[in-house]
């Protein structure tokens, strides 16, 4: 990889953030500059002695909204203009793994973490070039929805995991991706699958690919629409849809 991947994230838990970027994979690959991260308090933008963040929405109505001024004042201190400003929340289009191969390719972005009822739109309308939704339910803050975001697009850079295990993940390929299984080759009263232990490369290839036709028929039909597949899976997965056939449920056999 080139040089790394800047991220800024701006919120009014920096703890919370700051703690993600020493673990686990993106632990590794800041120390290794590959990720070079920065969490910026909007609290410290504000300018009065309370440090106030918030204020009541004009029109009335329940909760409050984070102010525009700090979190302007905080974007201008990173040059967002100049940069991609992702701001996660239920409103947003849904994030999914395109979106995180898109970011992957870029520089690096800046996520806003909206808190309260949200953000006053007119930081929006100015800064923000894009708003992703995790899903239909709603969270308390956006730090949570901000390392979704960050997780998703890291583990998609180079160097960061092995490739093979990217490109076999679940969505790559447009379909939800099979069981796994390791030692022993029984426990619980449950075998591994046979094929699993033939060493016969392509039935096994050819198994994965059936529990993955299975899976998304089953679980995620909606996938099926945008994936190209063969006269044979074609027919295969509408036995499915149609009760036809096991519905995947079953994952091993
Ligand atoms: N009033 C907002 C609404 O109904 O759309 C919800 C605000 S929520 C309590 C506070 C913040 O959490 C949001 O501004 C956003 O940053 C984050 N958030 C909550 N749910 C989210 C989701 N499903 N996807 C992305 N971000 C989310």
């Amino acid at each position: 990889m080139g040089s790394g991947y800047r991220v800024t994230v701006l919120t009014l838990f920096p703890e919370l953030v700051t703690e993600y970027f020493r673990t686990s994979i993106v632990g590794r690959l800041v120390e290794r500059g590959d990720v070079v991260p920065e969490v910026v308090d909007i609290r410290d933008f504000t300018t009065d002695r309370h440090r106030s963040c918030d204020d009541a929405p004009y029109g009335g109505g329940a909760g409050m909204v984070l102010m525009a001024q700090p979190l302007a004042a905080a974007l201008e201190s990173v040059d967002a203009r100049a940069r991609h400003v992702v701001f996660p929340t239920p409103a947003g289009l849904p994030f999914v793994q395109g979106d995180a191969q898109r970011l992957a390719g870029l520089d690096g972005m800046v996520l806003i973490c909206g808190r309260y009822e949200g953000i006053d739109q007119r930081v929006v309308d100015e800064y923000v070039d894009e708003e992703v939704s995790l899903g239909d339910y709603v969270l308390s803050s956006g730090e949570l929805a901000a390392m979704v975001v960050m997780d998703a697009v890291y583990r998609l850079r180079d160097g960061a995991i092995r490739r093979e295990s990217v490109v076999e993940d679940s969505f790559q390929d447009g379909l939800l991706e099979y069981p796994h299984y390791t030692r022993p080759e029984t426990i619980l009263g449950r075998r591994v699958p046979e094929v699993l232990l033939s060493g016969h490369h392509e039935r096994i290839l050819a198994w994965r690919r059936r529990k993955q036709l299975e899976r998304t028929a089953c679980r995620r039909p909606d996938l099926l629409q945008r994936v190209a597949l063969s006269e044979d899976e074609r027919v295969f997965t509408e036995e499915i849809l149609k009760g036809e056939k096991d519905n995947g449920r079953n994952q091993g056999s």
